[in-house]
């Protein structure tokens, strides 16, 4: 991902359902931003490092996102959910997954005003209109790319998007073509609470998509969301089982139960170590 770098003020905040965030920024940076027509658009905020290591309750203090000159980040990975090029804003929807971390619990509490830095955009899947159908699945982590893929699909459309969430109250509306077959999965905890029965392999998502109707023809997919889930018990299922080319198929983790988001990308460079020996 280039190592463009931008500041942008938060405009305001608005919740979108229990545990997701929605930060508007904006700002002079707005000029610098560099959008493409891709939908899993991402960026990486700069959060200062010395933010992640306080020890400090975070019920208590704000997480503070504004660096003072050069000093040591930290980076967290988010979707651009939406460019409003007539406002002049992007709009990023944060996860809320109680007090651990620095992103999440960072959105919760933003106040308009607060200046925050990211590297930025990179990007690599937009729907493609020469495939028969498209499978989408993801949880709470990659609703705002799967949401903004739905968005830029035209009516008559195939397609089936399978999301978990925690409950009902955790659905959002989502604009879609008029033939998306939509379906919600609640796995009847936030986030945050899923414990070893509701995850990897047990994740409801799981089922749900290797269960789903393989429609004949080609297909492009789109699946991100908790690690484990996607990379263990999904893509095999996608890549090898169903035979979907690389070139066809976006499928990765968001993040990963029980690891910070540097805790995260060791285990992927691992896993990707793991793979190299076996093949
Ligand atoms: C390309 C890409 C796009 C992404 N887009 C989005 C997005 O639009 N919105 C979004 O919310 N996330 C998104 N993510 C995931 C996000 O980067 C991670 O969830 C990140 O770890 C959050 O940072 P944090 O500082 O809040 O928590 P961290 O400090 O990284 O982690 C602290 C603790 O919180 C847990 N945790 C982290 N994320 C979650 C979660 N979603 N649910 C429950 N527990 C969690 C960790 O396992 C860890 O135990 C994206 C990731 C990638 C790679």
């Amino acid at each position: 991902m280039a190592r463009r770098q931008n500041t942008m003020t938060v405009q305001r905040t608005e919740q979108l359902a229990p545990h997701l965030v929605r930060v508007y920024l904006g700002g002079p940076g707005f000029d610098d931003f560099q959008a493409n027509d891709d939908t899993d658009m991402y960026i990486k905020f700069m959060f200062p490092e010395e933010e992640a290591t306080a020890a400090k309750p975070r019920g208590l203090q704000r997480i503070r996102a504004k660096l003072r000159g050069d000093e040591p980040t930290i980076l967290r990975t988010y979707t651009v959910r939406r460019v409003d090029n007539a406002a002049r804003e992007i709009a990023v929807d944060f996860v809320v997954h109680g007090d651990e971390g620095i992103a999440g619990p960072w959105a919760a509490a933003a106040l308009p005003g607060e200046e925050i830095r990211f590297q930025g955009p990179g990007s690599g899947y937009r729907p493609k209109t020469d495939v028969d159908w498209h499978l989408l699945a993801s949880d709470e982590a990659g609703l705002p790319a799967l949401a903004a893929a739905l968005e830029a699909m035209p009516d008559g459309t195939v397609v089936k998007a399978f999301i978990e969430v925690g409950g009902p109250d955790d659905e959002v509306d989502l604009i879609a073509p008029d033939t998306a077959e939509i379906v919600w999965l609640h796995r009847g905890v936030s986030s945050d609470a899923i414990t070893d029965d509701l995850g990897g392999a047990n994740a409801p998502i799981v089922a749900a998509v290797r269960t789903a109707e393989w429609l004949p023809g080609s297909v492009q997919v789109f699946i991100h969301g908790e690690a484990e889930v996607v990379m263990q018990n999904l893509r095999g299922y996608i890549r090898k089982e169903r035979g979907v080319p690389a070139a066809n198929a976006s499928i990765s983790g968001y993040w990963r139960r029980g690891h910070t988001e540097e805790g995260f990308r060791q285990w992927k460079a691992s896993q990707r170590a793991r793979e190299g020996a076996t093949t």
